[in-house]
C-alpha cells in the first residue's frame, strides 16, 4: 500500500473514531449524575406530623417555600426547569401548567410574596407568573421587576428593593442583604426592559445578588442562594438555620471554598446547614433530584469539603429532597 493510501485509510478510521469518542465524552459530561444516594444519611427525614409553626419546603435549586398558618413566602420559585436542549440551544419560557401543578401539589392557592435572590433564569424566570397566579407581591431588583412586567404582572404588585431594606409579611421579617454571585457566572449586567417570552437564557441577566435574612418569632434563617459573598457583609447576623447555595462551588479552587465558608458560615454561626442549588435544574421537578453533571459542577468535591467542615465545626449538614419539609 502506498504512503498516500495508508494515510487515507488511517484517516478514514481515525477521524470517525475521534469524533465518536468526543461525542461520548461530551455526552458523559452533560448527562452523568453522581449517585446522590451515597449521601442519603444527610437527608432530612419526611416529617409525618409537623407541629412546628414555621415550615420550609425545598423545591430544587434555591427555591424554598416558607409558611406559617397565616403567611406563605416563596424564595425564587423556579418550577419550569426547561431541558438542557431548550435552555442551551433554544429558548425558554415559564410553563403555567407545570407551575400550577407544583402549586397544587404544595396546596398553595395564595402567596404573600415571591422574593428572588438574583435574576438569572434558574432563579427568576417563573417568579412573575407565580406572583400573578397567587396574588403575591414580587420582591427583587430592578431586573427582577422587568421579568415580572414581562410576565404581565401589574406594577402595583412589584416591590423593587435595595440591600439592607426590611419588609414585613405577617410574622415574617425579611431583610435584603447585599451579596455577590458565585464566580465565573455568565450573563452579568441588568435586565433593562420587560422580557417577553420565549427568550434566550442570556436575556435573564443577573441584576445584582442578594442574601435573604428571614426572621420569625425569634428564629432566623439565612438564604444564601448563590455561592458568592461580599467580605464582611454578613458579620452582624447570627442565624439558626443557613440554606447554603453551593452551585458551582465544586469547580472553584479549595482556597475559594475556604473563603466562602469563612465569610458565610463562620460569621453567621448557624446551628444547622441545608445545602441548596446542587441539583440538576435541567431535569423536571417531578423527578427525584440529582446532582449537576460534571460539565457544570463537581458535586463530590463540594460534598467532600462540606462534610469535612461540618465535622470540624460540629455544625450538622443536611440535604432536602424536593417537596420535603423542614421545620423550625
Ligand atoms: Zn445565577
Amino acid at each position: 500500500m502506498s504512503m498516500k493510501k495508508r494515510i487515507l485509510f488511517l484517516s478514514a478510521i481515525l477521524i470517525p473514531s475521534l469524533i465518536f469518542f468526543a461525542v461520548l465524552c461530551i455526552g458523559f459530561l452533560l448527562t452523568f449524575h453522581t449517585d446522590v444516594s451515597r449521601y442519603s444519611e444527610l437527608y432530612i427525614p419526611p416529617t409525618e406530623k409537623n407541629t412546628s409553626d414555621l415550615k420550609i419546603t425545598f423545591l430544587g435549586t434555591s427555591s424554598l417555600l416558607f409558611q406559617d398558618k397565616d403567611t406563605s413566602l416563596l424564595v425564587d420559585g423556579f418550577f419550569t426547569r426547561p431541558s438542557k436542549f431548550r435552555a442551551i440551544l433554544k429558548t425558554v419560557e415559564p410553563d403555567t401548567e407545570i407551575i400550577q401543578n407544583v402549586l397544587d401539589q404544595l396546596q398553595v392557592k395564595k402567596l404573600d410574596a415571591v422574593f428572588t435572590v438574583h435574576s438569572h433564569y434558574d432563579h427568576a424566570m417563573d417568579s412573575g407568573i407565580i406572583a400573578k397566579q397567587t396574588g403575591a407581591f414580587l420582591v427583587g431588583s430592578d431586573s427582577t421587576a422587568y421579568i415580572g412586567l414581562g410576565s404581565g404582572l401589574e406594577e402595583k404588585f412589584i416591590r423593587r428593593v435595595n440591600a439592607k431594606e426590611t419588609l414585613q409579611f405577617g410574622k415574617f421579617k425579611i431583610t435584603i442583604l447585599p451579596s455577590r454571585h458565585s464566580p465565573h457566572a455568565r450573563y452579568e449586567g441588568e435586565v433593562t426592559a420587560p422580557i417577553s417570552t420565549p427568550a434566550k437564557i442570556e436575556e435573564y441577566k443577573e441584576g445584582g445578588a442578594f442574601s435573604l435574612l428571614i426572621e420569625r418569632e425569634g428564629k432566623s434563617v439565612l438564604v444564601q442562594g448563590s455561592a458568592g459573598f461580599i467580605p464582611g457583609a454578613l458579620k452582624e447576623y447570627d442565624v439558626d438555620l443557613l440554606y447554603l447555595g453551593v452551585g458551582g462551588l465544586g469547580k472553584n479552587p479549595e482556597s475559594y471554598r475556604e473563603e466562602y465558608w469563612k465569610e458565610v458560615v463562620e460569621v453567621t454561626r448557624p446551628e444547622q446547614i441545608v445545602l441548596i442549588h446542587w441539583d440538576d435544574f435541567f431535569l423536571p421537578l417531578e423527578e427525584t433530584l440529582k446532582p449537576l453533571p460534571p460539565f457544570f459542577d463537581d458535586f463530590d468535591a463540594t460534598m467532600e469539603f462540606m462534610l469535612g467542615k461540618s465535622k470540624s465545626s460540629k455544625i450538622p449538614l443536611f440535604l432536602q429532597e424536593r417537596y420535603s419539609v423542614h421545620s423550625l
